[in-house]
């Protein structure tokens, strides 16, 4: 007996070649022919009569019985083939063209000539051609029936259109999608009854779903199918990351913290400045989390600059003034000891002692030894560093609170590694890429999520503008001669692009002598020795050097508020997310700041990426440009989790559904945390179906 995930050669006439050309399009098993949806809808359902199709100006339907054949060969192989059809109305030639190989001697057009014999009744979809001395109906497509009265399978209808190869015709693979799913489409399994009744999404069974997605009566029938069927996906997954939720909600933890506020309130009168609205809702929600009996599984995310960095600090001092320690655990050195100078900087004076935990620092015996035993004797209190901190030798006294900034560049080992250096420690992800909500609840949909959108008050919005690149390089001389620092940046996308960083190191030398010769040059790229690297920096920061050429590695972390200008190169090969990352880097003080873009060639999606970037500063509406034109199919493999893509559901359209699902699936698993209950067996099934074998899902049901 087949099932859903039998293979495809079990179905009549698949062999080896068809298997490859159907696994060319992702298609493997019969689950995956039943949910290999259309790509587009072709409107059949109106037959016009053959006098009528004369007066259309696009491709129609024509229904008429067959006539006589005739058959012509033009030079160079072309040849021809015109079948008489006729209706109570008119009669037309409709025709065939093929291309014959040279000395060839089959008859290309045999089976078109088995098929259309004279006496049977044709339905064509054509375009009429009319010319002077020669009318006809061009076929795109075509079914004979034999009796007027038979039903036509795919005319009178709305007939699917699906992406195909080269390897596989239109007509074959709608056939064998029109067979499966007769076949097969009952045994869909199907949740729906587990979804409450709800008015604005029409309630459909999944295999009732699949067929009218198909085959639907009308565009807006394929619409309200495909919809209920992006619900149950949705459904599904969001059920899944319930039970990840759970899995990570249902140990009790030791820790207790209580708001003592001895540490708070030292850090508030550093503080010259009030913390934002967002930041306090965002603080709430971590106290509140920190206080429950469970450990907090938290994702703060907000846009560059919008403050993060206190509000993780607040949280570390509410551990530590409890007798407690915390970590705050970053993707590079730079970044970890950029952490380590502010939070310094925000406690002077405050008695917490912190450690900085890098592969540089922990180089040196005496002073590793130091950092290690002050961890595990709580002399340490807070530890910053980099991936060093995952190693075993690293241990601690009393570790509850564990902050990971910039969580996607960790692998899931590294943060499994971290949470084992404490029992069911406190966990705040961080992340500064914004992205829209839609995708949020499923990117970090195991996780609370708690967004700011607030910047803070008095910063000056950064101007963008094209430019070329003298107008950009004279701009900036001004700046400079104002005391003001520069980036210019380069694409180079990896380190090990030894040709791009060729042109960083001539520009480099070229413009130090020619537009920049009275200011000092640096230049900063991946390659360089991390001593070199942190040379280089303090030498900026300390503006020892005016105008820093770069590659993208700045793109994160790197603070120097008095660089108030930043030029980009070849704009056209950055992404909007990286665009706006490395325009984070200027507009950090109480200066107007200008990022200039050069745009070294042209190209539909790079002017619309340009547009959008010079259009707006808002992370979270970049974010949302950036989903859209992305696309979902592209869009999901930023999704970490390694889901597969969604056979009906769209992250970008759905967001309402989305929600939904959320909270039916909370619902259901709230009501049966092991979903055990026999209504919930098929979602169980789904669940463990679809995500037990992805790596984070281990175990969860
Ligand atoms: P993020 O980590 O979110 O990118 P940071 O925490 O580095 O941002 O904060 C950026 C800058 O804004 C820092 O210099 C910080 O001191 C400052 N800042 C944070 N919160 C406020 C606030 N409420 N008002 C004014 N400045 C703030
Ligand atoms: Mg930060």
């Amino acid at each position: 007996m087949l099932n859903l995930e039998s293979g495809l050669r079990c179905l009549k006439g698949i062999g080896r070649k068809r298997e490859q050309a159907f696994a060319k399009l992702g298609i493997r098993t019969i689950e995956d022919i039943l949910t290999f949806f259309p790509s587009r809808y072709q409107d059949r359902t109106k037959i016009v009569s053959i006098k009528n199709a004369y007066k259309q100006s696009q491709s129609c339907c024509i229904f008429g019985k067959v006539g006589k054949v005739y058959e012509r060969i033009f030079t160079k192989g072309l040849c021809l083939l015109d079948i008489e059809v006729f209706d109570n109305t008119c009669m037309t030639h409709v025709r065939f063209f093929r291309k014959r190989r040279m000395y060839s001697s089959t008859d290309i057009f045999a089976s078109v000539k088995r098929i259309f014999k004279s006496g049977v009744f044709a339905y064509i979809y054509g375009e009429v051609k009319i010319k002077s001395n020669d009318s006809f109906m061009l076929v795109n497509d075509y079914e004979i029936v034999e009796k007027d009265s038979d039903v036509p399978l795919f005319f009178n209808k709305i007939v699917p259109i699906y992406a195909t190869t080269k390897k596989m015709s239109q007509t074959y693979i709608r056939v064998c999608i029109h067979d499966v799913l007769r076949a097969y489409f009952y045994n869909y399994p199907d949740v729906s009854e587990l979804l409450p009744v709800c008015n604005w999404i029409l309630k459909m069974s999944a295999p009732i779903a699949l067929k009218k997605i198909h085959y639907p009566d009308s565009l807006k029938d394929a619409e309200n199918a495909r919809r209920s069927f992006a619900l149950q996906e949705f459904f599904v997954l969001e059920s899944a990351l319930y039970l990840l939720r759970n899995k990570f909600k249902k140990n009790l933890k030791e820790q207790k913290y209580e708001i003592k506020y001895d540490l708070l309130k030292r850090l508030e009168q550093n503080l010259k400045f009030e913390f934002t609205s967002d930041q306090q809702k965002a603080i709430k929600d971590i106290f509140t989390d920190m206080q429950s009996e469970y450990p907090m599984n938290r994702i703060l995310i907000g846009d560059v600059g919008c403050g993060k960095t206190v509000v993780a600090l607040s949280a570390m001092l509410l551990a530590i003034e409890n007798g407690y320690q915390a970590m705050i655990i970053a993707p590079s050195e730079i970044l970890a000891e950029q952490h380590y100078r502010t939070i310094l900087n925000l406690l002077s004076g405050v008695s917490v002692k912190i450690a900085l935990l890098t592969s540089s620092s922990l180089k040196k015996r005496g002073k590793r030894k130091i950092i290690l035993e002050g961890l595990e004797s709580n002399n340490i209190q807070i530890a910053i560093g980099t991936h060093a901190l995952v190693e075993d030798r690293i241990k601690f006294a009393s570790l509850s609170f564990i902050v990971i900034d910039e969580q996607h560049k960790f692998g899931v080992m590294q943060k499994s590694a971290l949470l084992k250096k404490a029992s069911y420690p406190d966990v705040l992800v961080m992340s500064a890429t914004p992205i829209p909500r839609a995708l949020s609840m499923i990117m970090y949909g195991e996780m609370d999520v708690t967004t700011i959108k607030q910047l803070p008050p008095g910063r000056i919005p950064v101007i963008t503008y094209v430019l070329d690149e003298i107008d950009a390089y004279q701009k900036t001389i001004e700046e400079l001669k104002n005391g003001n620092q520069v980036y210019i940046v380069y694409p180079l996308i990896d380190d090990s692009e030894e040709l791009d960083l060729k042109s960083v190191l001539q520009e480099s030398r070229i413009l130090s002598q020619t537009w920049f010769r009275n200011f000092k040059v640096g230049l900063f790229h991946g390659q360089l020795k991390s001593a070199k690297k942190d040379e280089i920096l303090t030498k900026f920061k300390s503006k020892e050097i005016d105008v820093l050429i770069s590659t993208t590695i700045i793109e994160v972390g790197i603070d120097v508020p008095n660089a108030t200008v930043m030029i980009i190169q070849h704009v056209e090969r950055f992404g909007l997310a990286q665009l706006h990352q490395l325009r984070g880097r200027i507009g950090r003080s109480n200066k107007q700041s200008y990022l200039y873009l050069i745009q070294k060639s042209k190209g539909e999606s790079a002017d619309k990426r340009v547009k959008i970037i010079e259009s707006t500063n808002d992370g979270f509406e970049i974010a949302e440009a950036d989903l859209k034109m992305r696309g979902p199919g592209e869009l999901m493999g930023i999704i970490q989790h390694g889901f597969s893509k969604f056979k009906a559901g769209d992250i970008i359209k759905d967001e309402d559904i989305i929600e939904y699902a959320k909270s039916c699936a909370k619902k259901i698993i709230d009501d049966d945390p092991t979903l055990s209950k026999e209504k919930n067996f098929v979602l169980k099934k789904l669940v463990s179906k679809r995500f037990c074998d992805k790596r984070d899902f281990t175990n969860v049901c």
